[in-house]
């Protein structure tokens, strides 16, 4: 019997991970205190014998009756928006709540993956970026909080793994895109895609010079679970490496919503990394992985998935809300 927790069960890439370890035949516990995530999510998946949910905060004890044989910890918000409005619980969860779950892996002999970022890269010198690069990181900027969260959680990770023998992976995630992105949580791409339905123009920060790599949510998924399966415990940078400005992104999500209105320019936020791209020359070499879905696919899929919400959707917490009701 395989049995799985999931943190983080009720955001966009943890109910996706729900969905697949479902479809793999495991027992599914998906957590979450709800933050961040949205029930809506895993609604779906409510009714299954095999799943079942805990509304519960990793910060703090995890406990889960029975036996477990895998962990991922998916748990925290993941947008620079988040980070501003609730940096104490974004350090907490990539803190307190890592070293929870690595206890619980313990006792459970349980193999855990946890959940890292190209953030720990900061704004990279080294392009594209490698994992033996060490990044640049401000510790102290507004992003700080997040990203020296998640290298302490690589360290106390790997920590386990040296000193207890514990069987740990890190996913390095980078730019990931798809259906249940939060629309108004402030990322680039439900920003632009939200701008268009509302028929408002798209914001770029900065000169829209800086650049990202935005990988579809089925490779990382595919990635992961490879990853999950593989012996590798050092990190596997998972992404796309299409790099793309966001100038021509925005142009991008313009031909694809056909929308009228136009781009205006909007002050860079501190510390917003210049660069990034993925190299994935060990997930290619160790697992076999490389995505499949073009940004050109991957992003028609997204924005039916948007273009379907409800109306409120589209304005749940935007300025405009009662934009709405009118
Ligand atoms: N960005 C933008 N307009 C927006 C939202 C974001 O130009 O309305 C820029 C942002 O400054 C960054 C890039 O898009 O350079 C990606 O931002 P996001 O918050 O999606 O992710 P991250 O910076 O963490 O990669």
């Amino acid at each position: 019997m395989k049995r799985i927790l999931i943190t983080g069960a009720a955001g966009f890439l943890g109910s996706h991970l729900c969905d697949r370890y479902i479809k793999e035949g495991f027992k599914v516990v998906g957590m979450d205190n709800l933050i961040t995530g949205d029930l809506k999510n895993i609604e779906h998946l409510m009714k299954l014998e095999n799943f079942e949910f805990h509304h519960h905060d990793v910060s703090k004890f995890v406990h889960v009756p029975g036996e477990l044989t895998h962990i991922l910890h998916f748990a925290s918000p993941a947008s620079p928006i988040d980070y501003l409005k609730i940096p104490i619980q974004t350090l907490k969860v990539s803190s307190l709540g890592t070293h929870n779950l690595l206890g619980l892996a313990l006792v459970k002999k349980a193999r855990i993956l946890v959940a890292s970022t190209s953030e720990v890269y900061g704004d990279p010198l080294v392009h594209p970026q490698t994992e033996d690069y060490w990044g640049n990181v401000n510790p102290v900027g507004p992003r700080g909080v997040y990203d020296e969260a998640k290298r302490f959680q690589e360290a106390i990770t790997m920590a386990y793994h040296t000193y207890h023998g514990l069987e740990t992976r890190i996913v390095r995630i980078f730019n990931t895109y798809g259906p249940r992105m939060r629309l108004n949580d402030g990322r680039v791409l439900p920003a632009f895609i939200g701008q268009a339905l509302r028929g408002e123009d798209l914001t770029i920060f900065g000169n829209g010079s800086q650049t990202r790599s935005f990988c579809y949510v089925d490779d990382l998924v595919e990635g992961i679970h490879r990853l999950l399966m593989s012996n590798e415990s050092q990190p596997v940078n998972i992404g796309n490496p299409s790099e793309i400005t966001i100038a021509d992104f925005a142009e991008e999500i313009i031909k694809l919503t056909g929308t009228k209105q136009k781009v205006i320019y909007k002050d860079l936020p501190v510390d917003d990394p210049k660069q990034r791209q993925p190299d994935i020359t060990r997930a290619r070499n160790i697992l076999g992985w490389e995505p499949k879905v073009t940004r050109q696919e991957g992003l028609k899929i997204t924005y039916e998935y948007f273009r379907n919400l409800p109306k409120e959707e589209l304005f749940k917490d935007h300025k405009d809300f009662a934009k709405a009701k009118a």
